[in-house]
C-alpha cells in the first residue's frame, strides 16, 4: 500500500488555489479589455476619419475636429450599418434618408463655428448626428425633424449618449418662431430656395449654411450671412448631393 506524502496534496491545492484566484481576478479584466478593445477601436477609426477625411481636406476649426473625434458616429446608424460608419461616405437611415457624409459634416459646421452658448437651430434631425456634434462643442441646438419617427428616436439616442439638443417633430420650413433668434441655422435636406422664415429667424450678425438647388440637378451649399443692419449677403460654396427638403401636406 503506498501512502501519499501530504506535502503533494498541500503542494496540490496551492497550485489549485492559485490557479483559481488568478482565474477570479483576470477573468473579470480580460473580460473588461475586451469591451475596452471595442470602444477603443472605434475611437481608432474615428481619429483616422477626422485625421484623413476631415483635417486632410481642410477643414482646420479646432473645435469642429475636437468635436467629430468625441461623437461616437456609429452609435447613429443600425447596429448592420456600424462597421461602415467611419467611411467618407453617407449611410442610409430609416424613412428613406441619411446620415450625410462626415467630410460635409466637417465642413458645414465649421461654416457655422459652433461655440459655447451659441444658439443654433437644425432643420433635418436625421439620425441626430450633426446635432450631437454641435451640441458636442457647448452649444444650445434646437433641431426640427418631418418625419415622427426619426424625431423620436434622435431623442432617444441624443438624451441617452447626454446631449441636450431639443428636438420637434414639425416641418422645418417654418423654423422655431418661439426660440428665434438664432446666432446660426444649419439646414441638412435640400431646398429650391430659402425658407424666408429661416431668414427671419437668423440674429444679425448670424449665419446660415443650407444645399440649394433641384434633388435632380445640381445642389451648391449656400452660406447667408445677416449684417448687423439686416441686410443679407450669400455665397455660393461647394456642390453637393442632399435629400430634398420635404413639405408636410396637413
Ligand atoms: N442631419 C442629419 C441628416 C439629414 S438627412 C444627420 O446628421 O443624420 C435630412 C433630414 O431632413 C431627413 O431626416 C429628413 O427626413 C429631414 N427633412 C426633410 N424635409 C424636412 C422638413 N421640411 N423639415 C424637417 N426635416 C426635414
Amino acid at each position: 500500500m503506498t501512502v501519499r506524502p501530504p506535502e503533494v496534496t498541500v503542494a496540490y491545492w496551492k497550485k489549485v488555489l492559485i490557479l483559481t484566484g488568478a482565474a477570479l481576478v483576470l477573468g473579470p479584466a480580460v473580460a473588461a479589455g475586451q469591451q475596452l478593445t471595442e470602444e477603443e477601436r472605434f475611437r481608432e477609426l474615428r481619429n483616422a476619419m477626422v485625421r484623413d477625411q476631415i483635417e486632410a481636406k481642410g477643414v482646420s476649426d479646432s473645435e469642429t475636429l475636437r468635436a467629430m473625434r468625441n461623437v461616437p458616429r456609429h452609435l447613429f446608424v443600425a447596429e448592420p450599418r456600424r462597421a461602415n460608419a467611419y467611411e467618407d461616405r453617407p449611410l442610409p437611415i430609416e424613412e428613406g434618408q441619411t446620415i450625410s457624409q462626415p467630410y460635409i459634416v466637417g465642413y458645414m459646421t465649421e461654416i457655422i463655428g459652433p461655440r459655447p452658448g451659441m444658439k443654433i437651430l437644425e432643420i433635418g434631425t436625421g439620425s441626430g448626428y450633426q446635432a450631437a456634434v454641435l451640441a458636442e462643442t457647448g452649444a444650445q441646438v434646437f433641431s426640427i425633424e418631418i418625419f415622427a419617427f426619426l424625431a423620436a428616436q434622435a431623442a432617444n439616442r441624443l438624451d441617452g449618449l447626454g446631449y441636450r439638443v431639443q428636438v420637434r417633430h414639425a416641418d422645418g420650413f417654418d423654423g422655431w418662431p418661439e426660440e428665434a433668434p438664432f446666432d446660426a441655422i444649419i439646414v441638412t435636406a435640400a431646398a429650391g430656395f430659402i425658407p424666408p422664415p429661416l431668414l427671419d429667424q437668423l440674429k444679425p450678425g448670424g449665419r446660415m449654411i443650407i444645399p440649394v438647388g433641384s434633388i435632380y440637378g445640381i445642389q451648391n451649399l449656400v452660406r447667408v450671412d445677416k449684417r448687423e443692419d439686416g441686410s443679407l449677403q450669400s455665397e455660393t460654396l461647394l456642390p453637393v448631393r442632399f435629400v430634398p427638403l420635404l413639405r408636410s401636406t396637413g
